[in-house]
């Protein structure tokens, strides 16, 4: 199917579904946008008024919502007014279980229903480059890939229903635990009076590397610009779930739990939106601070 005879409504227009709007726009998809704060919509040509408006009226919606009880809350509306063979995509970074539950549900209705998080950030979502992690029954995923394709550089099928929003937590998790490492790497660092490039440059053409020293060191902490688009609270959500799922599942997670006890302790240092690559000032201070005291 081609992008002008799909429309598709964007739920949430927040820092990634705003410019997932816009690229699915410049891809010539038939897009309207709804968010319960409307100066979220300023600039985009079509708005809708209500869940209701975007579930009566579109082929396909995407949710990019805070958390799973807000999607709840959206798709209960959905269901309640959208035709059989509705597509919903969510690509919010939400729970596994809510997500298959939501998919029971939108089953029953005629609904297909995706789970499509993503990484890649507000410029990934600007830019039509995200990696998405897909889950849901095959069919419903093909019916999203040309959504999907258009905002992806890459898309993985994880599996059925829910296994996206799990491979999206067990990336957040190694994430947010490089995140805090790479904290602890750059304190050791100034403790042995090494320069942080030439360190960077070491690490990053060796296998201590990761998109933490590759990306986030050099774009937001190091150049002091702290304006990815992701904030504290978002991350902290997702080490929660991370954990969670862990003890779901009865797995052994020493170091995780280690990572999600500082993701959950920073609540004390920094707000829920402050730019989530401030925890790797935190690591890096944290234990001069635990030092004096105790002294
Ligand atoms: P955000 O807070 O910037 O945007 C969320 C938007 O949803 C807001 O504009 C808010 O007004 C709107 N909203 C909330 N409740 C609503 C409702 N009931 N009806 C309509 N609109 C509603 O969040 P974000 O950073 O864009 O993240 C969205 C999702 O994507 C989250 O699940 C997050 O974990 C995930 N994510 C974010 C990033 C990132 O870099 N920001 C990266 C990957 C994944």
């Amino acid at each position: 199917m081609m992008p002008a005879d799909l429309s598709v409504g964007v739920i949430g227009l927040g820092a990634m579904g705003r410019p997932m709007a816009d690229t699915l726009m410049g891809a010539g998809f038939d897009v309207t946008g709804f968010d319960m704060e409307p100066s979220r919509a300023i600039g985009l040509a079509h708005v809708a008024d209500s869940v209701e408006d975007i579930g009566r009226t579109c082929d396909v919606t995407l949710l990019s919502l805070p958390n799973s009880a807000i999607v709840e809350q959206v798709c209960a509306k959905l269901f309640a007014v959208a035709p059989q063979g509705h597509l919903i995509l969510d690509t919010s970074t939400a729970e596994p279980a809510s997500t298959r539950a939501l998919q029971a549900e939108a089953a029953k209705h005629g609904i297909g229903f995706v789970d499509g998080p993503v990484s890649g950030g507000a410029k990934g979502a600007g830019s039509g480059t995200l990696l998405v992690m897909a889950g849901g029954i095959e069919r419903d995923v093909e019916r999203a890939m040309p959504v999907l394709d258009a905002m992806a550089r890459k898309v993985v099928c994880c599996g059925g229903s829910g296994a996206g929003n799990v491979a999206k937590l067990i990336n957040n998790l190694l994430c947010a635990a490089h995140l805090s490492l790479a904290g602890e790497a750059l304190q050791l660092a100034d403790k042995a009076g090494l320069a942080i490039d030439a360190l960077l440059d070491a690490l990053n053409a060796g296998s201590g590397r990761s998109a933490v020293t590759e990306v986030n060191l050099p774009t937001w902490v190091l150049s002091d610009a702290y304006d990815s688009g992701f904030t504290m609270g978002l991350m902290r959500k997702d080490v929660r779930l991370a954990a969670a799922l862990a003890d779901d599942l009865g797995a052994e997670v020493p170091m995780a739990a280690l990572a999600a006890a500082r993701w959950a302790d920073s609540v004390d240092d920094l707000t829920e939106g402050a730019d989530f690559n401030r925890m790797v000032d935190l690591s890096r201070a944290v234990a001069d601070r635990d030092k004096d005291a105790a002294s």
